[in-house]
């Protein structure tokens, strides 16, 4: 069985990239969301172990200690981080994993795994349009929402360390660009990566 592909997708919080996955998972076989551990407190209707693991600073160091983390950040001033059973677990089963990460977390998986990932970064289409979803989502507070957009900009200088970047204008269109690289992704030919020979016979 061939190993599941791994994503790594990044976008500025509030953004869409939750909206846009969700659609995916539902929409699609065989492809899993990844779920992090976070020392953030969760949203109304976030659910354990489905959203995040939710646990507070002194867990989430002695799993870091552990060398358990694939990748970790800190966020927004809480800690994220990924664990290396979640995406091992998943690839292993040959299920497609995303990880919805900031570019910390990417640069980190890019420096680990490198061209066995792919990284698609998914941007608003201006930011103030950005500064208008946050505030209608109403999740965060004013202050927070100044650190999202701030964070932002600097993120939005990560582009580069990406193999594809989607505009989240409109939902369904973003959501099917994804779709498309994800389908892309299943037929690439992973002996290029290995310089596996091809062993068939004709
Ligand atoms: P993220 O996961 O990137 O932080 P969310 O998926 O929570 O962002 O989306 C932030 C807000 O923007 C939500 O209220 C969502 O409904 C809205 N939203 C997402 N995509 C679009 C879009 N293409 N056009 C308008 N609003 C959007
Ligand atoms: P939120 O708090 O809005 O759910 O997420 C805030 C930011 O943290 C987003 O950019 C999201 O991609 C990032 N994030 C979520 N989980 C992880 C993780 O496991 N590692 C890293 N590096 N970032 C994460």
């Amino acid at each position: 069985m061939e190993r599941g592909n791994l994503f790594i997708i990044s976008a500025p919080s509030g953004t869409g990239k939750t909206t846009i996955l969700k659609r995916i998972i539902a929409a699609m076989t065989n492809v899993a969301f990844s779920v992090s551990h976070t020392t953030r407190l969760p949203r109304p209707g976030e659910q354990e172990g489905v959203d995040y693991y939710f646990i507070d600073k002194d867990a989430f160091a002695a799993i870091r200690q552990q060398g358990l983390f694939l990748e970790w950040a800190e966020v927004h001033g809480n800690l994220y981080g990924t664990s290396r059973s979640v995406v091992q677990a998943a690839t292993g089963k040959g299920i497609d994993i995303i990880l919805d990460i900031d570019v910390q977390g990417a640069r980190q998986v890019k420096e680990k795994l490198g061209a066995e990932g792919i990284f698609v970064f998914i941007s608003p289409p201006s930011l103030a349009e950005l500064e208008g979803r946050l505030a209608g989502r109403s999740t965060e507070s004013e202050a927070a929402i100044a650190t999202r957009l701030a964070n932002a900009k600097e993120e939005m200088k990560r582009i580069g360390q990406y193999d594809y970047v989607i505009i989240n204008d409109e939902v369904d269109q973003a959501a099917e660009v994804l779709k498309a690289i994800i389908i892309a992704a299943r037929s690439r030919n992973r002996r290029a990566l290995s310089g596996e020979p091809l062993n068939l016979i004709f």
